[in-house]
């Protein structure tokens, strides 16, 4: 049991806030999580869990709800942007389980989201407390004290912030800092699955490879949905955040020229959002005495790994194991999670970078190239070489 009685405090109900709590909980601690929306609720969009973060979901004891609706991808094709052709190419899901241990799955958010939610109430039921916007936290040699919107004040031994991309407490401990707009734009929609016609309603992830934009569809809650997502070189829209909506001229328009099965697609949602990517640089420290940070609030992941909600997910299991450690010195806890996940995560974040290049660039035009870059970067045994320090990595075994 933790040396103290004081709770930590988690700002954030996201993925990385709630799979934090989860792993507290689970280590004996008392847990506060603070959440700015007014009801618990994920973004309407996919999101894919590799090997190496349903690996810590797995030992967190979600193996059971994940399996009521994840979707294990059978097949994965590459396309061409505008001929159609297709390549078969690395297969994950049930191939995941022989080679990694565990599965890669396909999920729609808020099912892993109402999974992570019901986990932590299970252990404390009013852990997650709602409306809780931080505003400021401060500190003393003994306790961590977390500020909020309205006057609201709650103090624990520390505080670990998962909150998100804009992190509040990520300004407050080290300033705003300087991202830089990558000159894309990410577009989401989801689509019930017999909405589609039978040759696109299939249980197959799909990468259409193009000039100057990407696109990828899969199923996801078991099978019902298919989720879209869209990565385009734009420069007239900056917003970062999942909730402006667009309209499916805009991103029809966005992919025009690409071939009719696309279109399919984007004529099929109801209302696609749209996403500002922005880069920025790793940062020198995540921690401050008491207080640290996690997940995209210390290192936001381009999506072109499909990795950040899995680096969040790694933290959590490595902050909970470095308190558990050393339960009585938080800021020891803290030192010790931010050198186990700082080369790591910067990484991720550097390879996702560099993964822009290969799914969509201008000497992907003509189909000539695009088979030459399948044979040269997409074949199984180039992939694995690639990707299995990725999917092997194995945050329940850390040595803390
Ligand atoms: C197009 C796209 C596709 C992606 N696909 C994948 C994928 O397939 N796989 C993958 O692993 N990752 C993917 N990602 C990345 C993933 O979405 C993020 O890395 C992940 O959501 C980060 O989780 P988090 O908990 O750190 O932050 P968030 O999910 O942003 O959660 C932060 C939480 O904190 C709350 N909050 C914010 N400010 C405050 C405050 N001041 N006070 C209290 N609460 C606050 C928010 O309301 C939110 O609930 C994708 C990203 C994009 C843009």
């Amino acid at each position: 049991m933790p040396a103290f009685s004081a709770p930590i405090i988690v700002i954030g109900g996201g993925i990385g806030g709630l799979t934090t709590a989860l792993a507290l909980l689970q280590r004996g601690f008392d847990v506060t999580v603070c959440e700015q929306a007014p009801m618990l609720r994920e973004v309407g969009a996919g999101v894919q869990i590799g090997s190496n973060g349903t690996r810590v979901l797995y030992a967190l004891g979600l193996e059971a709800p994940l399996r009521a609706v994840q979707v294990l991808p059978p097949r994965r094709q590459l396309r061409h942007w505008r001929t159609g052709e297709s390549w078969d190419w690395l297969t994950l899901g049930a191939a995941s389980v022989e080679r990694f241990g565990t599965p890669h799955i396909l999920m729609h958010r808020n099912d892993l989201h109402a999974i992570l939610v019901n986990a932590v109430r299970k252990f404390k039921p009013d852990a997650i407390n709602l409306g809780m916007q931080c505003t400021a936290v401060t500190q003393t040699a003994a306790a961590a004290t977390a500020h909020f919107a309205g006057g609201k004040e709650v103090s624990g031994a520390a505080i670990i912030a998962a909150d998100g991309i804009h992190s509040r407490v990520r300004q407050c401990l080290f300033g705003a800092g300087k991202p830089e707009f990558t000159g894309c734009v990410a577009w989401r929609g989801l689509v019930p699955m017999d909405r589609l016609p039978a040759h696109l309603a299939q249980l197959v992830t799909t990468n259409w490879l193009g000039p100057h934009g990407h696109v990828l569809h899969y199923p996801v809650r078991r099978g019902e949905l298919m989720n879209f997502i869209s990565i385009v070189e734009r420069d007239n829209w900056q917003v970062e955040s999942w909730i402006i909506a667009g309209n499916s001229d805009e991103l029809a328009a966005d992919f025009g020229g690409w071939h009719h099965d696309v279109h399919t697609f984007i004529d099929a949602i109801d209302t696609p959002y749209k996403w500002a990517l922005l880069a920025r640089g790793p940062m020198a420290r995540w921690s401050e005495g008491r207080v640290t940070l996690l997940g995209d609030a210390c290192h936001p992941t381009l999506p072109f790994l499909g990795q950040g909600a899995v680096m969040a997910i790694e933290d959590a299991y490595v902050v909970a194991a470095c308190l558990a450690k050393y339960p009585d010195d938080p800021e020891r806890a803290f030192a010790r999670y931010e050198d186990i996940r700082k080369e790591r995560t910067t990484s991720v974040v550097r390879k996702s970078h560099e993964n822009r290049a290969h799914v969509f660039s201008p000497d992907l035009a003509d189909s000539g190239a695009l088979a030459n870059e399948v044979v040269q970067y997409w074949q199984q045994q180039h992939v694995r070489e690639r990707l299995d320090w990725l999917y092997q990595y194995d945050a329940t075994s850390i040595a803390v």
